[in-house]
């Protein structure tokens, strides 16, 4: 459930309240003074498998306690194609520029409430990572492990159209499975 409290319409505080919808009778934050409905949609989330010289490049948030690395990721903008925004966040996150770009797939991220559109990015340049990311790594694509949410299901997927059998982290805590949208710390929204 969303943590939102107040109508962002009006300001009067939200209420759980049942109406009648397409589907039938749903209970959502409704406002009793304007009628807003908080719908709590799945944000959009853009994520790139960025490919540079062979190589799989994943990065380091710098407000990961953990040296944990994860794709490039980042909120698809208002005005902007998804091609348009994964290849903005690639170049305001690593300085590189996308050559050539592939949808790989479309993931559910329940955990955050997002929707993760995950491309192949193949890149060129040199990397210049943005302040919020501490470092980065190549590796050879066999060696990268996946875990089971969001950009890791779209990783593996990755993985195995290049005949490759994904791995997975699996003995690691949840709190610890970053898949990814390193916005999840929400420092930046
Ligand atoms: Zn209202």
């Amino acid at each position: 459930m969303s943590d939102f409290r107040f109508c962002p319409q009006c300001a009067t505080p939200l209420v759980a309240r049942e109406a009648l919808e397409d589907g039938g009778p749903k209970t959502r934050l409704r406002c009793p003074a304007c009628g807003y409905t908080h719908w709590n949609n799945p944000t959009p989330v853009l994520a790139a498998i960025v490919e540079l010289d062979g190589k799989v490049l994943l990065a380091r948030n710098a407000a990961w306690a953990q040296r944990m690395f994860a794709l490039i990721t980042g909120f698809m903008e208002a005005g902007e194609t998804p091609e348009e925004g994964i290849c903005r966040e690639v170049a305001e996150e690593t300085g590189l520029v996308v050559e050539r770009l592939a949808l790989v797939g479309v993931h559910d991220f329940q955990r955050m409430n997002q929707l993760i559109v995950t491309y192949h990015a193949v890149c060129r340049g040199e990397v210049r990572l943005s302040p919020e990311l501490a470092e980065y790594r190549l590796f050879d694509p066999a060696q990268v492990r996946c875990w089971r949410a969001g950009t890791g299901l779209a990783l593996a997927d990755w993985l195995r159209s290049r005949g490759i059998t994904p791995q997975f982290l699996d003995d690691l805590p949840a709190r610890d499975i970053q898949s990814a949208p390193h916005k999840d710390l929400d420092h930046e929204r």
